[in-house]
């Protein structure tokens, strides 16, 4: 033998095998000499394990050989930065787009194991709240099939989205602990381990050539240790990296600082340093003003850029002008923000750039993203806390301020309202840091997410901006990954599509217009029919089992999950569920379609009218379906702990997908993409993609009640709901009905916020503007439903039209215009 390192020799292993047998053989490997389970009755959770792992070691050997040919290309490279991550389970994603789902299944079966019995034990990595970190994670999905070489850098939040029990009517949080059996996906690094400064003091010195430099002193460090997370590219033997940070202590053990009797508080410190990567922030909008959060954005900021630039000095020395022709950083909302003085730091603090060359590779590397024009989700930090927690970031924001103010100043002159308007400092009692005025000054490109969203960026949140740079602005309007919401969420529909049309459109999902002229044909219809009846039993099965709930047979399924919000009014779909049940018990029961209405969301543990919302939809539950006059004809109810793998089986088996935010206010919705996907039909307003949604599938294919935009701003000052109210019959008895207590009769008054704030003549959401053209579009909806003929007919139309909201076409969209990477192509 040599005595070269193990790692230096050729790899003597051979390729792992891809079938039944070979996957069997690793996965009994792994359960009884790795994992040490007994052989006779091994629990469950070891089996998923062990096929975890086995599946883990065949991505690990492609990963390892993308890695290889993209060192070996050495081109452009997108780093995509993200506080949030919404993996959910990661089994069923391996499988298929490694092609062995049947293997899988035939290896399990020998063992006596149903395969979906084993992906059930994998809890979801729900590292985000929704719309914004599910992105992040069908980009991922889509960069990896498409062969581009990005990588995602977030934090490995020990406490993910809390898990939501209902008791009592009420959402109860429950830690989610997630990695408590340990993740079978991950791979530690800890030789990548990076160095996080805080609190300290800027220093200005001059080197031994007489330059003066800042440097950033006195610091309290923390380190951050990545684990590495596979992200396989669908059958291309493509894996990408989702790189999460986790934050530790720099040196428990050093006590050379502290006196013997000080070992408690040296140990507590380390305590003290992990808190940065303990929990994700619940709040789907904002968390403005926790020091925690400012922490854990500037903790993923510098970790993840000291980890590029470390890679590139490790290639190119101290000649960084090549730098900004190599790499992107793709900016998931301004949460990453501290990026763009981040890295003028590393680049002058610690590489001795000038702030000219420092601020030419900055400005020509950061791209922005915006999510959203809610002014409450605008972040904004105290320049005090910034001062404190970050004082060399902030001398460098004030400088990179000052050299934008003054470019301004001197292209309008005279103008200080624009001044101000522009300042990325805003003054006032409390001076405050406005993040996205700093990524837009940092960036060279900012996007918004659909094009109504763009069109308003433009218009209205950053007009001043569009006005001064416009051809930094462009739309991406949002997708979703094809391979988890349709091919992985929906199999039975998958192969019915590829029978019908062929597997190309597995690869380029706008073939899913092939199937339209298959709308016309009455057998395939039927098929279709029975395709998602199925799911829809199965969906019913899993009501019953956590709400006790018996949905009515045949049905249609009315669905509303997402996030809890105001804006996104679940509040206008219950009064109509209301009004549905005030029908049946004024004697038009024979009027009245059948319907399963389904709820599910998570509200913010502080947004008290979220969390009302809740109480409010399960009392009306409780009290309608425990009436007996609307046996067959209505069932409602709430389905706790909404999350990916919970999505994967609605969005198969939804009818109706409501989309009502009020207009102008939900950026893009990707929710609304997963249904139609499905062959669900939308109920919805002109807002974010539901505008796109119904341009794809045609007006008439498509439920569209509600204020436009410009509408609800124009009604905006003197919007008047008791006109609503005195309009409409039906909308006064539901009122009535709720001022009577009918729904809360042993809990006085709990309803009352929610009456007060839709009849508030400053509702900004409006719901009351907006529930009479609802209900009669609801009506229609009920109508069609009848001709069932008709809604299967929508229904695969729906399906047809969904091509353009794959992500795959958003990514390539990034690529062509933002990031410009060449694709990968790897040899089996
Ligand atoms: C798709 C998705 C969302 C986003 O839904 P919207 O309706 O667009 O708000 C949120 N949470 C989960 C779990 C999702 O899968």
């Amino acid at each position: 033998m040599s005595s070269q390192p193990l790692s230096k020799t050729a790899c003597p292993l051979p390729p792992l095998g891809m079938d039944a047998l070979s996957l069997r053989m690793d996965t009994c490997h792994y359960l009884l000499r790795t994992l040490g389970a007994e052989e006779t009755a091994e629990p469950a959770n070891s089996v998923y394990t062990a096929l975890a792992m086995s599946l883990r070691d065949r991505l690990v050997e492609r990963w390892k050989n993308t890695q290889k040919k993209v060192a070996a290309e050495s081109g452009r490279r997108t780093f995509y930065l993200s506080l949030e991550f919404l993996l959910g389970r990661a089994m069923g994603n391996a499988l298929l787009n490694l092609g062995l789902e049947d293997a899988a299944r035939e290896a399990l079966t020998r063992e006596h194991r149903e395969l979906v019995d084993i992906m059930e034990l994998e809890p979801d990595a729900g590292l985000g709240n929704g719309g914004l970190g599910r992105l992040a994670a069908c980009f991922l999905d889509s960069c990896a099939s498409l062969g581009l070489p990005v990588t995602g850098y977030g934090i490995r939040y020990s406490y993910g989205m809390f898990r939501q029990e209902i008791r009592g009517g009420e959402q109860v949080e429950e830690p989610d602990h997630w990695l408590r059996n340990g993740c079978p996906w991950e791979l530690k690094r800890p030789e990548r381990v990076r160095r996080v400064h805080f609190f300290g003091r800027s220093d200005g010195y001059h080197d031994a050539q007489g330059r003066f430099h800042q440097r950033w002193v006195d610091t309290h460090d923390v380190l951050a240790v990545p684990y590495d997370i596979p992200i396989p590219g669908y059958r291309n033997e493509v894996v990408n990296t989702l790189r999460l940070w986790r934050a530790t202590a720099t040196d428990i053990f050093d006590l050379g600082e502290f006196n013997a009797g000080a070992y408690p508080e040296a140990v507590a410190a380390k305590n003290n340093a992990e808190h940065i990567s303990m929990v994700l922030y619940p709040n789907d909008s904002s968390e403005n003003g926790k020091e925690l959060r400012l922490r854990q954005q500037y903790f993923l900021a510098s970790a993840s850029l000291q980890d590029v630039v470390a890679d590139w000095v490790a290639i190119h020395g101290e000649d960084f002008r090549n730098f900004a022709k190599h790499h992107c950083f793709q900016l998931n909302d301004t949460h990453p923000s501290c990026a763009v003085p981040e890295l003028m730091r590393l680049l002058m603090d610690e590489h001795g750039l000038n702030w000219e060359e420092a601020w030419d590779i900055t400005s020509h590397t950061m791209a922005y993203t915006n999510h959203t024009l809610l002014p409450e989700a605008l972040e904004r930090w105290s320049v005090r806390l910034f001062r404190q927690l970050l004082p060399r970031l902030l001398e460098i924001i004030m400088e990179i301020n000052a050299r934008f103010l003054q470019e301004v100043a001197w292209r309008a002159p005279g103008n200080t309202g624009l001044l101000q308007r522009l300042s990325i400092i805003e003054e006032g009692d409390e001076q405050m840091v406005r993040m996205a005025h700093l990524a837009v000054v940092g960036s060279f490109s900012v996007n918004g997410v659909a094009a109504l969203h763009t069109r308003l960026l433009c218009e209205d949140l950053f007009a001043d901006f569009h006005h001064l740079w416009p051809k930094k602005f462009n739309n991406k309007t949002n997708g979703v990954t094809p391979r988890r919401w349709l091919q992985w969420a929906n199999p039975g529909l998958r192969d019915l599509v590829t029978e019908r049309i062929g597997p190309d459109w597995k690869h380029d999902l706008e073939r899913l217009r092939d199937l339209e002229p298959a709308a016309d044909d009455a057998k395939f219809r039927k098929r279709w029919a029975e395709v998602r009846r199925a799911n829809k039993e199965r969906l019913a099965a899993l009501v019953h089992q956590h709400t006790g709930v018996t949905f009515i047979r045949d049905a249609l399924v009315d669905v509303q999950v997402k996030r809890i919000h105001e804006y996104k009014r679940q509040l206008l779909n219950a009064l109509h569920v209301i009004h549905l049940y005030d029908r049946i018990k004024r004697g038009e029961a024979n009027q009245v379609t059948p319907r399963n209405v389904l709820f599910a969301g998570k509200a913010a543990p502080g947004y008290f009218m979220a969390k009302r919302t809740i109480k409010f939809i399960n009392n009306i539950a409780n009290v309608i379906n425990h009436d007996p006059d609307t046996e067959g004809l209505l069932r409602v109810s709430f389905l706790p702990d909404y999350r990916v793998s919970l999505m994967e089986q609605i969005c198969a088996a939804t009818d109706l997908s409501e989309q009502i935010s009020t207009a102008g206010k939900e950026a893009s919705g990707t929710g609304n993409m997963k249904f139609m996907m499905n062959g669900a039909l939308t109920i919805g307003t002109l807002d974010g993609a539901n505008i796109e949604i119904r341009d794809a599938v045609g007006a008439e294919h498509f439920f569209l009640f509600g204020l436009n935009a410009e509408e609800v701003s124009q009604l905006r000052g003197h919007y008047n709901p008791e006109l609503y109210i005195q309009a409409d019959h039906d909308l006064a008895r539901v009122m009535d009905l709720l001022q009577s207590g009918y729904f809360n009769a042993f809990e006085p008054g709990i309803f009352d916020p929610i009456v007060h704030a839709v009849t508030h003549p400053h509702d900004p959401w409006m719901v009351l503007a907006d529930f009479t053209s609802y209900k009669i579009k609801q009506r229609e909806a009920a109508d069609v439903w009848h001709d069932q003929t008709e809604w299967q007919r929508l229904s695969i139309l729906n399906t047809a039209a969904s091509g353009i909201f794959s992500s795959d076409r958003t990514i390539a969209q990034y690529n062509t215009d933002i990031w410009h990477l060449t694709p990968l192509v790897m040899t089996p």
